[in-house]
């Protein structure tokens, strides 16, 4: 019988990413203890995650999510509001809610779900969605995913957010963005877009992914870190990165949650989180709200690493962030920075399009509080080699 190869085309356009250096595959971890991983049988060094707090492995996680998976299995078996709601949600969300001071909050199976369902089932065909230009895939899909007009401002240019939100003749405005850039490490400016969001009776959407946990004095995010935490209209978070667990949430008012109780498709037509892994984030939270050691460790190695880094003159962002960018823009050159390091005995793939622009290639370097001050010096040295290698080269 003849062969028929239906996915050609998908060879041919895989074949255009090789040639084009943006190609990707998967870096299997064999091993995996805090930040030390074994890749090919060799122990490596990751700085690319998003453990911030290094709480993914932390025992009392780990303990609460073994403990609640005796009892409770590790699957919840359907919807929320079918017959997936237990005690450890309702837990969860009202544990969320007091942390971040609103009224309610609500559980998504990830933040990714959280952004698709909150834009998609708020702003409708009459209204219009603002967003920053490096705001994330996530938000920009959930925007897509809404009938909403979207406009997109250049990132930061709030002049260029304003002269939009001048013309705008709808009936909703929603100003949507990260609070820390994901790719750049840098923090949106909330406390004029609040003040611009309350000149206009616009909605202020944040997404706070990267943020909880590591800014503001209690963990809250940047929002905290700005003190303009009660003026944000709809917060959303992820229990996926600093809180070293899964899924997303939502917070603020009660209005707001019934109503994604209600409309929310990604909410409503999936599968609740498994009750461990609401036992293992009420977990982080504690950790988050108790043990500030945790943050002051973090930074002061971010600190470390950034000081580092800018004194061999690595090409680094201005970033104030456990995420530190080294942008080296070709893509190609950046892949080979990514194969050096690993050699070294460090995991930092390269990012490229269409993660960040064309030509915008880097190293995206993430600092966690379980790095020890050897961890950073050895990175600075590896980077030291590798900048000096491509001094010459130049
Ligand atoms: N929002 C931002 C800014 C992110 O960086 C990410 C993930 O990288 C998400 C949302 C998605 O969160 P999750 O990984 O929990 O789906």
């Amino acid at each position: 019988m003849k062969t028929i190869h239906k996915f050609d085309w998908a060879a041919k356009e895989l074949e255009e990413l090789k040639l084009k250096n943006l190609y990707r595959k998967f870096r299997v971890l064999e091993e995996l203890k805090g930040t030390r991983a074994k890749v090919q049988g060799r122990e490596i060094t990751l700085f690319c995650g998003n453990d911030y707090l290094g709480l993914s492995q932390h025992p009392r996680l780990i303990e609460a999510f073994q403990r609640v998976s005796n009892e409770w299995g590790v699957g919840s078996g359907s919807a929320r509001l079918i017959s997936g709601t237990s005690k450890w949600h309702e837990a969860l969300e009202k544990r969320i809610a007091d942390f971040l001071g609103k009224e309610r909050a609500l559980l998504f199976s990830s933040g990714y779900l959280a952004n698709l369902g909150v834009l998609s089932s708020l702003a409708g065909s009459d209204d219009l969605i603002i967003l920053d230009k490096l705001s994330h895939a996530s938000l920009v899909d959930a925007a897509h995913l809404s009938k909403a007009t979207l406009r997109i401002y250049p990132h930061g240019n709030l002049e260029y957010l304003e002269n939009i939100i001048k013309k705008a003749k709808v009936r909703r405005i929603w100003i949507v963005t990260d609070s820390l850039f994901s790719m750049d490490g840098d923090l949106a400016p909330l406390p004029e877009l609040v003040e611009l969001k309350n000149r206009y009776g616009a909605y202020l959407v944040i997404d706070e992914a990267h943020a909880t946990g590591v800014f503001g004095s209690t963990g809250k995010g940047v929002s905290e870190h700005f003190g303009v935490s009660d003026a944000i209209d709809v917060h959303i978070g992820t229990l996926s990165k600093a809180l070293g667990v899964f899924g997303g949430f939502v917070a603020g008012s009660n209005e707001l949650i019934e109503y994604l109780i209600n409309h929310a498709r990604t909410f409503l037509f999936d599968t609740a989180l498994p009750a461990p892994v609401c036992a293992a984030a009420l977990q982080a939270f504690d950790l988050i709200e108790r043990e500030s050691v945790l943050r002051s460790q973090l930074w002061g190695r971010v600190e470390q690493l950034r000081k580092g880094l800018k004194g061999i003159g690595a090409p680094i962002l201005e970033s104030r962030s456990p995420i530190i960018p080294v942008v080296f823009g070709d893509e190609l050159k950046t892949l080979e920075a990514a194969e050096f390091l690993l050699k070294e005995g460090f995991l930092i793939p390269a990012v490229r399009y269409p993660t960040v622009p064309r030509g915008k290639a880097r190293l995206r370097v993430t600092v966690s509080s379980i790095h020890s001050e050897e961890d950073i010096d050895r990175l600075i040295f590896a980077f030291k080699s590798l900048v000096s290698l491509a001094d010459k080269n130049s």
